[in-house]
């Protein structure tokens, strides 16, 4: 991937951005030049390391993985990059964004010195693919939005390989845990409906605003953290079942019932029909969501 004039000129003044098309072309440019009608990304970094090729070569991984599953061409996303001086500010963001934000315009914290391997490109992976799918399927609901567990499934499956291994050793770990499946279809998003979230989604707003400091609002987190440390535990670990059992569920269906399966699966959801009744739909699976539960097990136990 071949870097243009205006690299030097971006890191002169500290703030560059790639736009770079999917043909492996990397036109980088002064922030504000023209992106090119075919670039997946527009990246703006602050970050020395990784540079804007590695991570537009990583995030166009994502877009990839996104067209080939759901056969769309994801929308361009314009992504602004600042390096954090701590971890923990950076951990709070997942699934944290606002609904008013830009639907193709992410802002995202890495932690100074992480890598490519690190969590945090890996959790960028995820929230891009909820834009992408968001495209796909709408938002009714907001921020509790209809077929929770599949829009966290999809994210999840963009995830780097060793953090959706972990999620997977994580599901043979708590498969007693699990949620019955016809719950898990229907119900909301645990992680949204925490307060610790709802608290972390008003600080950030605040800070956006300029009312706080990233100081006050760690500060803030901690306060609240430590003060509610074991209902945040058990709340953890619940959370962690739901994104790894979403994930699990749906690795499942694409293993056996294919892409096209998964394809339709979200068109007839989106178009308002049921899960009972698409699972049904397969001729697969006799007694519907019951049914598809006991092979799900029987796989997974299988996995392990
Ligand atoms: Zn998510």
């Amino acid at each position: 991937m071949k870097v243009r004039g205006g690299l030097l000129a971006g890191a002169v003044l500290g703030l560059l951005s790639v736009s770079a098309p999917g043909s492996g072309r990397a036109a980088a440019t002064k922030e504000g030049a023209e992106m090119a009608p075919e670039a997946h990304f527009t990246i703006v970094s602050d970050a020395a390391s990784p540079s804007l090729e590695e991570i537009d070569a990583y995030l166009d991984r994502t877009w990839t993985r996104f067209r080939d599953l759901f056969a769309v061409e994801p929308a361009p996303v314009r992504v602004v990059l600042t390096v954090a001086e701590s971890e923990a500010a950076t951990r709070s963001q997942t699934d944290q964004r606002s609904e008013a934000a830009d639907a193709h315009v992410i802002a995202w914290m890495l932690p100074r010195g992480e890598g490519l391997d690190g969590q945090s490109l890996s959790d960028l992976s995820h929230e891009i693919a909820h834009m992408y799918f968001l495209d796909v399927m709408g938002n009714p609901g907001g921020l509790h939005q209809e077929h929770a567990w599949l829009h966290e499934a999809v994210a999840c499956y963009h995830e780097a390989d060793p953090f959706r291994n972990n999620r997977r050793q994580w599901m043979r770990d708590h498969l007693e845990d699990r949620v019955p499946l016809a719950q898990l279809f229907e119900m909301q998003n645990p992680v949204k409906v925490n307060p610790l979230v709802e608290l972390t989604a008003r600080l950030h707003g605040q800070l956006a605003k300029g009312e706080i400091t990233v100081t006050e609002l760690n500060q803030q987190i901690s306060a609240y953290a430590s003060s509610h440390a074991s209902e945040l535990v058990n709340a953890g670990v619940r959370n962690m079942t739901y994104y790894s059992q979403s994930l699990s569920v749906f690795e499942f269906l694409l293993e056996r019932e294919g892409e096209a399966f998964i394809r339709t699966m979200a068109q007839k959801l989106r178009d308002g029909e049921t899960m009972e009744s698409i699972v049904r739909g397969t001729g697969h699976y006799a007694e519907g969501i019951d049914s598809l539960e006991n092979a799900w097990l029987e796989w997974s136990r299988a996995r392990s």
